[in-house]
């Protein structure tokens, strides 16, 4: 059986160099150059099988998402990407699912021009911590705690997609593979982040569900904010596969998973946002706006009450959920 050291050497063998790594992956802890004029910004996720992705996820889809989930989180923050670290828990030493679950990780990492610096290989129940690390001016992070009321809240992309292919998943009847897709590939918008520095005010990206992620922004920043339910951007395969409004409202509102950003902006910068959006080729939505307060109201078309029961995804209370 291969060694932890021959695991190690096949994931530094697919490692592309960056000039600010001075040393990466082979020692103790690597040596990074950081620009004296920005913020590093860090984040962790951890993904396990069968919480995070579907026992029977492709290794390549798994390599992707787990670096996915961990970019969009720096796209939250408005962030510039540049390294990663790969934590890996393998129940088995198999060189082939090794393989296959990195390329699904390089490329998405060398698309965002991002380093693997290190980590950190063992034997156990699969399960992928990735950190990542990346750059934001200073001034410019897009942080939950300033929203301010009169913002308009946006959301990029299309809702519910993913939430929609696990539902899918899960009933193991018919299943449409654009939202399996959406499920098992999702777009960290790290370009769209970046373009909404200094133009947006609060951002999250949308992971256990919109209404839950929302709802951070608006504990943050201690506001209210009112969205309308029939706004919120819905695609074609999701609309096609689940007619009954109740049923997609509900996986829009308290379904995960879509690594879209949620961000509110002051009204007056919605022009700026539409071109900013227009250049990173995502469609922008405004779902409803910042109010005084600290209650998030959801309406339906008639403008009363949208009763959303599960808010979203909560590891310690799934069963309550
Ligand atoms: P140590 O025992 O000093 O913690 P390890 O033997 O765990 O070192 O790792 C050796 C080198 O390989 C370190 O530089 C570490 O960062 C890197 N490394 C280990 N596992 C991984 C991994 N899954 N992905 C990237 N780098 C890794
Ligand atoms: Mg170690």
């Amino acid at each position: 059986m291969p060694s932890e050291f021959a695991l190690i050497d096949l994931i530094r063998q697919r490692v592309k160099s960056r000039n600010d790594v001075v040393l990466g992956i082979g020692d103790d802890a690597a040596l990074l150059t950081v620009p004296y004029d920005q913020l590093l910004v860090v984040s962790t996720d951890t993904l396990n099988s069968g919480i995070h992705f579907p026992e029977d996820s492709a290794p390549e889809d798994i390599g992707y998402k787990s670096l996915a989930v961990n970019l969009s989180d720096l796209a939250a923050m408005g962030a510039t990407p540049a390294w990663a670290s790969l934590a890996i828990s393998l129940p088995t030493t198999d060189i082939d699912w090794l393989e296959k679950f990195l390329d699904g990780f390089f490329e998405l990492a060398d698309e965002h021009g991002v380093q693997l610096i290190g980590g950190d290989t063992t034997q156990g129940p699969l399960s992928i911590t990735i950190t990542v690390h990346g750059f934001v001016p200073k001034e410019f992070a897009l942080r939950r705690d300033a929203a301010k009321p009169g913002d308009e809240i946006w959301v990029t992309g299309s809702i519910g997609d993913a939430a929609g292919g696990l539902a899918q998943w899960r009933a193991q009847g018919l299943q449409s593979a654009k939202l399996r897709h959406r499920l098992d590939r999702p777009t960290p918008r790290v370009n769209v982040g970046i373009a909404l520095r200094g133009i947006a005010n609060a951002a999250i990206d949308i992971s256990d569900g919109l209404v839950a992620d929302l709802s951070h922004i608006l504990q943050a920043s201690k506001v209210g904010a009112e969205i309308e339910v029939c706004r919120v951007p819905m695609s074609k395969p999701l609309l096609d596969h689940f007619p009954d409004d109740q049923e997609r409202y509900r996986l829009q509102l308290s379904g995960g998973d879509d690594y879209e950003l949620c961000f509110t902006a002051p009204a007056h910068q919605s022009m700026t946002i539409e071109q900013a959006l227009a250049d990173c080729d995502v469609i922008g939505t405004v779902i409803g706006h910042v109010v005084l307060g600290t209650q998030l109201k959801c309406l339906d078309e008639n403008g009363e009450l949208f009763e959303v029961q599960q808010k979203g995804f909560e590891h310690f209370n799934r069963l309550l959920n």
